[in-house]
């Protein structure tokens, strides 16, 4: 395996921006928020659990000491608490110029199953928040002069697997609403991208194996699907968000960047 740059190789393409992610307290988010801080960004963490971010930011603070983090405890499915949020973390990195819509649930159920609790709630999270959390923040980019937007989608906006029915849906659409995003908000310098990860090592992944028959099997059976005969890390999608959040993207907007070891490609 190739190593990445370490966070101390890492170049500086963010310093003096102002990003939000949204589920940065764990995961493929907390990542981000990681990678965005060691090249240089102010960052806003939006995240539902208070323990988990109080935590994280106790962490980041100690290792960025120059660097703002500010976290926010709120439901990007409370469309007048996040309006608050929002503002709140504008006022704190004193403006904004990136967002990254990375919060995401999963539920399963087989198709004739679909639940409308399931169904509702996986729309609110994967792709109404992200339409909200643009409208909110594209006012604060416009002031800024222009910004980034990175959906953090799936290969399952791509392609399906059965039991994932509104997942699939919620990241397809949100294909969709990037590509919207970029052409309309274009004109005020704002891109929009999604990246699409296959089975990254977190613990949404992990819940979705452990809750398999045989989880075991299961886990050989996604790594079998990688070429790269590995599940991929989160500091990797958090690469490639950092390049689209940064000048070096700046040509790039209405596409969607998969990191999948290649499992996409084959019939
Ligand atoms: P995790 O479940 O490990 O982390 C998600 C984070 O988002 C958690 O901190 C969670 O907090 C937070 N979150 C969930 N719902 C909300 C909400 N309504 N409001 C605010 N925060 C929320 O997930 P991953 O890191 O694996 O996934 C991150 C993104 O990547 C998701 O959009 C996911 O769909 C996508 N993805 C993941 C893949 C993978 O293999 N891991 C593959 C493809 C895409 P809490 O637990 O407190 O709710």
């Amino acid at each position: 395996m190739i190593a990445l740059p370490t966070k101390e190789q890492a170049t500086s393409r963010l310093t003096g921006r102002r990003i939000v992610v949204t589920g940065g307290a764990r995961g493929i988010g907390r990542a981000i928020v990681e990678r965005v801080l060691t090249e240089g960004a102010n960052v806003a963490v939006v995240d539902t659990s208070q323990s988990e971010l109080d935590l994280a930011s106790t962490d980041l603070v100690n290792r960025h000491p120059s660097l703002t983090v500010h976290t926010v405890v709120c439901d990007v499915t409370d469309d007048s608490r996040l309006a608050i949020a929002v503002d709140r973390a504008a006022e704190s990195l004193g403006g904004l110029d990136g967002l990254v819509n990375n919060a995401g649930v999963l539920r399963e159920e087989a198709l004739v199953d679909v639940s409308n609790e399931a169904w509702q709630l996986t729309l609110a999270v994967n792709l109404t928040a992200p339409l909200r959390m643009t409208q909110m923040v594209v006012p604060h980019m416009i002031r800024a002069g222009g910004g980034s937007i990175v959906n953090i989608s799936s290969i399952e906006g791509l392609r399906v697997r059965p039991r994932h029915a509104s997942y699939a849906a919620s990241k397809a659409a949100l294909l969709q609403l990037t590509r919207s995003t970029a052409i309309e908000l274009g004109v005020h310098n704002i891109r929009a991208n999604a990246i699409c990860p296959g089975s990254i090592d977190t613990e949404m992944l992990r819940g979705h194996i452990g809750s398999l028959e045989d989880p075991d099997a299961a886990l050989q059976d996604l790594v079998g699907r990688n070429f790269a005969g590995r599940l991929g890390t989160p500091d990797e999608v958090a690469a490639v968000a950092a390049h689209l959040l940064s000048d070096e993207a700046a040509f790039t907007t209405g596409q969607h960047y998969v990191i999948d070891g290649a499992r996409t490609v084959t019939t």
